[in-house]
């Protein structure tokens, strides 16, 4: 079924070398879109109390605040600096109206090679910042990402293990349920051979829905995503399997591309998301 506009989503950074936070919000008045996902490097460049001012004066609504997280140090100092920031996060995200901080693990120290004790502390960060987050009435939505970016992003890298880790801390936390979510990105996840199962067993854990699109001669880890439509992931078919379980959310177009969304101009770029709306999305 055709998404409705009313829950499209553009992220800032899908404008991230074109516009500031008051330019972004500009552009997607402009162009009859409501809703974004702040990001932290724009509204740390303004300050959260005029941020919060440009959002409500503009009408657009914060869904989330991203990223936080990065709770994968092995040293102590580190990782207490690391949750500290998070509270503040959550803060930021409580101050802007979102209902989510999306949080992603952080990859490995440098030197080292225990993945699986990187895995245990960002479980364990995850855990301690479930009582803040709840008293601010935050959503922490983990997003696993691409098992290509494990080593300097996220250890957590599929759905399949996102449902263990939600298994797991709200087994030990009787709030954790209500506080923990996923975010579920299809550029991270379209590979996954039992997505649609994976999806099924998350059921009503998925808070947050991005989407964008794996070109087929992808040249950069990170900065090179596609428009939904210009290349491999089934977008649409995703976003059933999502909406079977009744999410029925917004629908967040993250783009970071150095070489081209970029380099476009603002309203070209959403424009052209629009279009895709009506066929690929
Ligand atoms: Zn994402």
């Amino acid at each position: 079924m055709t998404l409705d506009p009313d829950r499209l989503c553009v992220h800032q950074v899908t404008l991230m070398k074109q516009c500031d936070f008051a330019q972004s919000l500009d552009a997607f008045v402009r162009n009859g879109i409501f809703k974004t996902a702040v990001w932290r490097e724009k509204l740390d460049a303004i300050g959260t109390q005029e941020g919060s001012r440009l959002l409500k004066d503009s009408g657009v609504d914060a869904v989330s605040l991203c990223a936080g997280g990065f709770l994968t140090s092995r040293d102590p100092a580190n990782f207490q600096s690391s949750l500290d920031d998070n509270r503040r996060w959550i803060e930021q995200a409580a101050a802007i109206g979102a209902a989510s901080l999306v949080v992603i693990t952080g990859g490995l120290d440098e030197g080292d090679r225990d993945l699986a004790g990187a895995r245990k502390r960002a479980l364990e960060g995850f855990s301690q910042l479930i009582p803040e987050a709840r008293a601010a009435g935050i959503r922490l939505a983990l997003e696993p990402l691409h098992p290509m970016v494990c080593g300097f992003r996220s250890v957590l890298s599929s759905l399949r293990e996102a449902n263990d880790w939600l298994d797991q801390l709200e087994s030990d936390s009787a709030m954790a349920r209500e506080v923990l979510g996923i975010a579920l990105d299809s550029y991270a996840l379209w590979w996954e051979a039992d997505l649609e199962a994976q999806i099924e067993r998350a059921g009503q854990r998925i808070i947050n829905f991005h989407v964008s699109d794996w070109l087929p001669d992808t040249c950069d880890l990170r900065l090179d995503r596609g428009m939904p439509g210009d290349g491999g992931i089934d977008n649409l078919r995703i976003r059933q399997w999502i909406e079977a379980q009744g999410y029925n959310g917004p629908v967040e177009v993250e783009i970071f591309s150095e070489r081209n969304w970029w380099l476009r101009d603002p309203n070209e770029v959403l424009k052209v998301i629009k279009e895709r709306c009506a066929t690929a999305i």
